[in-house]
């Protein structure tokens, strides 16, 4: 039973991250579907098992210590080790958010889910990951968090609603995941950030112009990238995306 990969994927219960889950099921891992609400875990779990992925359960909020840690045990418990996290949960907070007058709370409610969040799993999920041959680690961040895609005379070809808490928790995470690689450096650790595209799901009211199955694709590669593999950058469809 063990012999078989190990993943997480958080937020996996629906959109981006279900698809992910299920492409990293097709690729012969086992799969944790990392969900906040239990039940929708249960039925995304269901879902993929009908369809042929070893899926299971993983009740996790990512804004939650015990919640983290507990989710942690159950698959210390279950494998004792972990080979791919997918650190995709994540919130928008409603937009647009113009800095002038943004409710400071929105903010906080953010960084938070997208980027605390992150550092919350990644810590806890770490000496799982280092049992692992080849241990892979995916932020799951935006090209709204690229500052060279949103700035600078004719470079700006972000379009979208302006979103000050949004788009910097990406950059944000964007430069926690570089801090990490720095400090993963040597062990056989690599963790890279993924943008998705524009997919319609939930997060933008289904407005995205690509499937969810789509942009999984990026996020599960690098989930399963070889050894000799990057770390450290930041990646979409076409290549890397600029800082
Ligand atoms: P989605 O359909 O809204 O799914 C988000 C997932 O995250 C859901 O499973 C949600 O759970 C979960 N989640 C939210 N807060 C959580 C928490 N505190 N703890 C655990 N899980 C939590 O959105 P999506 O479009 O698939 O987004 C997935 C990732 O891709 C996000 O990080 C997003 O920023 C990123 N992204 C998306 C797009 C896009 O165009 N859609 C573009 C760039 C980047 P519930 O079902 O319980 O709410």
């Amino acid at each position: 039973m063990n012999d078989m990969r190990i993943a997480l994927v958080t937020g996996a219960n629906k959109g981006i991250g279900y698809e992910i889950a299920a492409g990293l099921g097709r690729q012969g891992y086992r799969v944790g579907v990392g969900a906040r609400d239990e039940q929708r875990g249960e039925d995304a779990v269901a879902k993929l098992r009908a369809s042929g992925v070893e899926a299971f359960v993983v009740p996790l909020d990512v804004t939650d210590d015990e919640s983290v840690t507990t989710a942690a045990a159950l698959i210390e418990d279950r494998f004792g080790r972990l080979d791919a996290l997918v650190n995709n949960a994540g919130i928008t907070g409603g937009v647009p958010q113009n800095p002038a007058g943004v409710d400071l709370g929105i903010i906080r409610t953010v960084v938070e889910t997208n980027v605390i969040g992150v550092v919350r799993v990644t810590n806890a999920m770490l000496p799982l990951l280092r049992r692992s041959p080849s241990p892979r680690i995916v932020n799951m961040s935006s090209s709204v968090g690229s500052l060279a895609r949103q700035s600078g005379p004719g470079s700006a070809t972000t379009t979208g609603p302006i979103a000050v808490a949004y788009a910097p928790s990406k950059t944000f995470l964007n430069a926690v995941t570089v801090q990490y690689a720095r400090e993963l450096d040597g062990t056989g650790i690599l963790i890279n950030a993924a943008c998705p595209g524009y997919v319609a799901t939930d997060l933008n009211g289904f407005r995205g112009v690509r499937t969810p199955e789509q942009g999984a694709a990026t996020a599960i590669r690098l989930a399963t990238l070889p050894d000799d593999g990057p770390t450290g950058g930041f990646f979409e469809d076409d290549g890397e995306v600029p800082w």
